[in-house]
Order: C-alpha cells, then structure tokens, then sequence
C-alpha cells in the first residue's frame, strides 16, 4: 500500500447528504460544484449585479459603514437547503465542511488584501444560543480559528436588542428595527472582519458595523458564507 492508499485509509469516509455517495466531507465535489457562485457582485455590500456597474444602487445612495463584503455562495438552491439544514437540524457535519470552505475564502481575501486584527462574529440574542444549543458562526469559524493566529473576539460586541426578520422590511424600517442593537466596549484593532452565515439585506452587519468603529476601530470588511 503506498503512502496515500495508506493516508487515504484514515481519513474517514461519510455519505453525502445532498446525494449520498461516499465522500471525504458530507457533500462531495460533484454536490459542491452545484452551488451557486456568483462573481460579479457590489464591491461595498456583494449583492449580485445585473449590469456592468461595480456597486448596487442601494450603495450608491448610501454606502454601508463597513468597506467591502465578501461571500461564498449565492444564497439559493441545495446552498440554502444545506444552511437550514446545518442552522435548525444540528447537522454538524455540514458546518464541518463549510468551515474549511470558509477558512480557504478567509486566506485568499487575507492573501489579496491582507491580514486583519481581529475577527467579530455577527452577535446573536442569547435566547438563540440557549435555543440551538451552539452559536453557528463559531462551527464555521472552527478551521479558521485552528489554522492562522487570528483572534476570533467574541467579548467586545454584545447584542443587546433582538430583531424581527428584517429581509420583509425596508430601508428605513431595517434601520429603526436594528438600531441600538449591539453594544460595544472600547477596541484597539484598526481593521476588523465582521462574520455570519447569511447576508440578506446587509442591515445588521452594517449597524454591527457602525457600533464597531465608533468604539475605534478604522475599518470593517465583512465575510459571509452566503448573500441573499
Ligand atoms: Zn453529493
Ligand atoms: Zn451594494
């Protein structure tokens, strides 16, 4: 048995959960080459575009408190299926595959633009944590957390308002509903990575955002694992 048959023996084999054929993660290649990768996105907020434009019109009227947002997938078909499945039926397995996903955008965003001082996970209202059991963002975080030396700083931010959905609301009435939603103590960091497993309307993270650098910090990117 050579080295790899060898190597290969131990890496434990699981069935895809979109098609169950055996696989290293719980969605093979094939699966995973389903999902919806949009390239040309706003460069502010990376909602899909549908013209030669690099910003949407909601950015161009009024440009969101972070700089850039970045994503994986487009938030449709088996990538929505696969999210909820993760979010509300504890398939772990599925954050598992997600997480080396993410933390392969994370080195290539950090490679292109380079590193940040810290990284902020999108806080959740308590009740949410107590509900599921485990916070989402810190599965996804998982890989990223064990291969760079990033602080992952979970103390700073605090939610302290919890929302209704906001993706049924407009601008305005996004704004008032997140508005005081997080709470913030004094950061020394000059770039932050703002993180969550979906962007719909980009309220949130903009509001998070905002709280984050009036508690000095320079500047926010955001990366999420999909955009609605
Ligand atoms: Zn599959
Ligand atoms: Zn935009």
């Amino acid at each position: 048995m050579d080295i790899y048959a060898r190597l290969a023996a131990f890496i434990p084999k699981q069935s895809c959960v979109l098609c169950t054929e055996q696989s290293v993660f719980c969605v093979c290649a094939e699966c995973e080459a389903s999902l919806n990768i949009i390239h040309h996105r706003c460069r502010s907020c990376a909602t899909q575009l549908h013209n030669d434009l690099h910003f949407c019109g909601e950015c161009l009227t009024q440009a969101p408190n972070f700089s850039s947002a970045y994503t994986l997938y487009q938030y449709d078909g088996s990538c929505a299926m696969l999210i909820k499945q993760f979010k509300f039926n504890n398939r772990l397995c599925i954050g598992d595959f997600f997480a080396h996903k993410l933390q392969e955008k994370y080195q290539n965003i950090v490679a292109e633009f380079g590193e940040y001082d810290a990284i902020i996970p999108l806080p959740l209202a308590r009740n949410r944590i107590r509900k599921r059991g485990y916070n989402q963002t810190d599965e996804l975080l998982r890989v990223v957390a064990k291969k760079s030396n990033i602080v992952i700083d979970q103390q700073s931010v605090r939610r302290i308002k919890a929302t209704r959905a906001l993706s049924r609301l407009n601008l305005a009435e996004r704004q008032l509903e997140i508005k005081d939603a997080f709470s913030a103590r004094a950061m020394n960091y000059q770039k932050v990575l703002l993180v969550d497993d979906v962007m719909t309307t980009g309220s949130s993270m903009s509001e998070l955002a905002k709280v984050v650098r009036k508690a000095g910090v320079q500047s926010c990117d955001v990366l999420t694992l999909a955009r609605a």
